[in-house]
């Protein structure tokens, strides 16, 4: 069969190579990938990648995020409102992120509810950060800007209050999240997911002592400003992730992400880096730990 064919190409990418150091995945969405969360764990596991970041973009994927946390070692959760979810509640938009939220029947709540639901469960122990939260200029127009802000900046004094990570979804937004941060101090524990910037930003979040969590973009043909930035981005503040089923790496690019493709992306950092993969991996593995607090 030619190896560009439809089918092949909606296919699950073949098992990597295990990684030798285990790491985690920093950033992924279970509950919008396919099969059980079982099979998900075991095929990431099965390559070294031995614990996952849930993360939340909507109250019932928030909630999600927690109980499969409370039920699986491997997992941590984080918990948000998306920042294109917060101007959809405002406006009264029911659909909602995950497939679990949008299977729920009945009527979205206010912001304010919503938030304090996620307040609520921000403060159960197998919650270790509130995100992904933050400013995205792509996809909300300057209608959903005010809620959006609004929404960011509760989501910074939830995390401060509970001592939790914060996880930033920053989407051409690169200055106003970084003015936003400073204007509300930002917590002692702070996540770039999906690090978007270049190397000059890289900087910038270093001297901030931000984490940079890097997907599998950083292998696309068109963002060298992501290798740059890992490049010279200081080791213990890296951080690797999946965002999956979103952002496959090359040569998988296109086809459905999973946890279990960590290691494409990480020996694509190590090699941009001339880092070995075990000491790479090693520091992933801490930095992870370290960002989360578990
Ligand atoms: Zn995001
Ligand atoms: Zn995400």
């Amino acid at each position: 069969m030619p190896s560009n064919s439809p089918r092949e190409k909606n296919a699950a990418p073949p098992l990597p190579e295990p990684l030798r150091v285990p790491v985690a995945d920093s950033h992924t969405h279970l509950d919008m990938q396919d099969g059980t969360v079982e099979e998900g764990l075991a095929k990431a596991a099965s390559v070294g990648v031995t614990t996952v970041v849930q993360v939340g973009c909507d109250v019932r994927g928030s909630r999600w995020a927690a109980e499969t946390a409370g039920r699986y070692d491997a997992v941590h959760a984080t918990v948000a409102l998306h920042p294109n979810e917060a101007p959809r509640i405002v406006h009264g938009d029911p659909d909602g992120w995950s497939r679990q939220g949008a299977r729920q029947a009945g009527g979205t709540p206010a912001l304010d509810e919503a938030l304090a639901e996620i307040d609520r469960l921000a403060a159960l122990p197998q919650v270790k950060g509130v995100g992904e939260t933050g400013l995205d200029h792509f996809r909300t127009g300057p209608e959903g800007k005010e809620a959006q802000e609004a929404s960011f900046r509760a989501h910074i004094e939830m995390a401060k209050r509970h001592g939790k990570a914060l996880v930033i979804h920053d989407r051409d937004a690169h200055a106003d999240v970084l003015r936003v941060l400073k204007e509300e101090g930002a917590p002692e524990r702070t996540v770039f997911h999906c690090y978007s910037g270049d190397a000059e930003m890289a900087e910038i979040c270093a001297a901030a002592g931000y984490f940079m969590s890097f997907a599998g973009n950083v292998t696309f043909k068109n963002a060298q400003n992501l290798r740059d930035a890992v490049a010279v981005a200081p080791l213990e503040l890296l951080l690797v992730e999946t965002d999956a089923p979103f952002l496959t790496p090359v040569p998988y690019r296109g086809r459905p992400n999973a946890p279990y493709l960590i290691p494409v992306t990480v020996r694509a950092m190590s090699a941009v880096r001339g880092i070995d993969e075990d000491a790479l991996a090693t520091a992933l593995a801490a930095n992870t730990a370290r960002a989360f607090g578990y």
